[in-house]
């Protein structure tokens, strides 16, 4: 509990009070110091997770509306690819391609500047509520497939 409101107050020491730490003093071997650096860390990848989330969504759009005008493939088909497209999702939108070419059509594996960010999205914990999410999209592909098809309708 110390912990958390410590953390509390450095996120919003610049916007509350305009005061920015530039040197903490503190028992590393505590779990406020582990909290602070897990924060901090946050602080730093903020921004480009804001980027790749918003990619993401865009990717999500496009899975959709790629497995449904795809061709020669039938409805259980078209549902089975768009749940491994959204399984792979993550993993592409934060830099691991190895599965992307597999997929055949958005990704030939190498994205530049698009390093891989996957230890870092997990060492803030994001990763761990990325995840879930991404499960929950992805046993919905069924009815995300089925609603853009009437939405075209
Ligand atoms: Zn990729």
């Amino acid at each position: 509990m110390e912990a958390v409101i410590i953390v509390e107050v450095f996120k919003c020491s610049v916007a509350m009070y305009g005061v920015k730490y530039h040197q903490l003093i503190g028992d590393e071997d505590s779990s406020v110091m582990r909290q602070l650096d897990k924060a901090k860390r946050y602080v730093v990848l903020r921004k480009t997770l804001s980027d790749r989330l918003q990619h993401f969504r865009c990717a999500i759009t496009r899975a959709i509306r790629y497995r449904e005008s795809q061709v020669g493939i039938n409805e259980e088909q078209h549902i089975r690819e768009l749940c491994t497209d959204f399984q792979n999702g993550p993993f592409h939108v934060f830099g691991d391609h190895s599965k992307c070419p597999a997929r055949g059509y958005f990704c030939n594996g190498f994205r530049s500047g698009n390093e891989c960010i996957i230890p870092n999205v997990k060492s803030v914990g994001k990763w761990d509520e990325i995840m879930p999410a991404n499960d929950i999209l992805s046993h919905n592909s069924e009815s995300l497939l089925k609603n853009m098809t009437k939405d075209r309708a």
